[in-house]
């Protein structure tokens, strides 16, 4: 066992189906009152549910979130805070509203609630970021961890099998990069296990099956657990590109993550031999980056940068981007090493783990090696 370190963060989950009607009587319990409902545009009907919910704990609505967090996104909901007295927040919907309701405990103090409806997790973490001129800054304090989180897996029957595969391959994403890793930490690669254990297994349910209320409860509790093992854990290169790809293009966020991540875990598995094969046992497969490239076709997620609107100018700007400056991530980053992963992943191709596990059959003459068994062409 290696030195740690460990920082807990303050959860208060409530997790169940039918939890959503717990709200007001654990909003009483803290004393919390007077709270602004957030959410997307669209989704206005959830949030006005939300507010007669909560009657008189509600001073009104509104439906501005918007992926990525945008400055002038807070600033208009900061200021309708302010008009209508409001104390605390209570975000219902994915992350770009959690989002809405952390950057809004960073900058105006309002304490919040959330009631995710995706598989994102924001709420699990201490991070928190704002996009202002195509820049994405991203801090972590422990104040955007909402007071209240309620996990009701019955609110997330409505969401489309498409916003379902990429928000679950976010959630994976987060627990893989705390499993797969050269410096894991007990707390975060157990939860980031069983994260993706439960991930794996039940996303491809979720996606055939939305209704499936057993299938809604184990992956949102995974996601929940994915999420968790992120905030008391710790990113790599695999956020940074996604950041730099959200941040500077728009990229949508969930699909990018979906696209890089077997990528990423190709790049690091040099590095992160031991974290990378765990990955690997916890998904039942044999290649942690082939396996999720597989679970991501599987479900219908994208799998390739040119299908969000990433051109090949873009791979260039990211991966100069992302390999600047310093940051936490063992295996060697250059920006001519990124930029050959971001070819792969711009053209959905298979991760290179795979591909050169291909390419060794083929100089062997044989179909199979230790540790995959691809067919020549299968992949890409
Ligand atoms: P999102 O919140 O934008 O939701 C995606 C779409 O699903 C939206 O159109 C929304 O209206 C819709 N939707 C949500 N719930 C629904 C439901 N139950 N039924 C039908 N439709 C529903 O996207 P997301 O992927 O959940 O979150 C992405 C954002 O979260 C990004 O801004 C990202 O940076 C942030 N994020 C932050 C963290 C963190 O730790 N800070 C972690 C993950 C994601």
């Amino acid at each position: 066992m290696t030195a740690f370190a460990h920082q807990a963060l303050p959860w208060n989950i409530i997790f169940g189906l039918g939890s959503i009607d717990r709200l007001p009587a654990a909003m009483d319990a803290r004393g919390m009152d007077r709270a602004l409902v957030l959410t997307t545009p669209g989704r206005e009907e959830s949030g006005q549910a939300v507010a007669r919910l909560l009657a008189d704990r509600s001073v009104g609505l509104l439906a501005n979130a918007r992926m990525h967090v945008p400055r002038g996104t807070v600033e208009e909901a900061a200021k309708v805070a302010r008009n209508l007295g409001a104390k605390c927040t209570v975000s219902i919907g994915g992350g770009s509203t959690t989002g809405l309701g952390k950057a809004l405990a960073a900058r105006e103090g309002l304490s919040n609630i959330a009631v995710p409806t995706t598989y994102a997790g924001s709420e699990m973490t201490n991070i928190w970021s704002v996009t202002e001129s195509g820049r994405k800054v991203t801090r972590r304090d422990a104040c955007v961890v909402p007071a209240i989180t309620v996990y009701d897996p019955g609110l997330t029957v409505t969401l489309p099998p498409r916003v379902s595969a990429a928000s679950g391959l976010n959630a994976l994403a987060q627990a893989v990069v705390n499993v797969a890793t050269s410096v894991p930490t007990p707390f975060a690669s157990s939860l980031g296990v069983e994260a993706i254990r439960k991930l794996g297994r039940w996303l491809p349910v979720v996606v055939a099956e939305p209704g499936d209320i057993k299938a809604r409860c184990e992956a949102l509790c995974g996601a929940c657990l994915a999420a968790g093992a992120l905030g008391v854990g710790s990113t790599g290169l695999h956020h940074r590109l996604c950041h730099a790809f959200g941040g500077t293009f728009d990229t949508p966020h969930a699909e990018t993550h979906a696209i890089l991540l077997p990528h990423t875990v190709a790049f690091n598995a040099p590095s992160a031999t031991e974290g990378t094969q765990r990955v690997a046992r916890a998904l039942g497969v044999d290649d942690a980056a082939l396996g999720l490239h597989r679970l991501a076709r599987r479900i219908g997620a994208p799998t390739a940068l040119r299908r969000i609107g990433v051109t090949t100018a873009d791979l260039e700007v990211v991966a100069v981007v992302a390999s600047r400056g310093s940051f936490s991530n063992r295996e060697h980053v250059t920006a001519a090493r990124v930029r050959a992963m971001l070819e792969d992943a711009f053209e959905g191709r298979a991760p290179r783990s795979a591909r050169s596990a291909r390419w060794r059959v083929e100089k062997n003459g044989s179909k199979q090696v230790s540790g995959n068994s691809v067919q020549r062409g299968q992949e890409e």
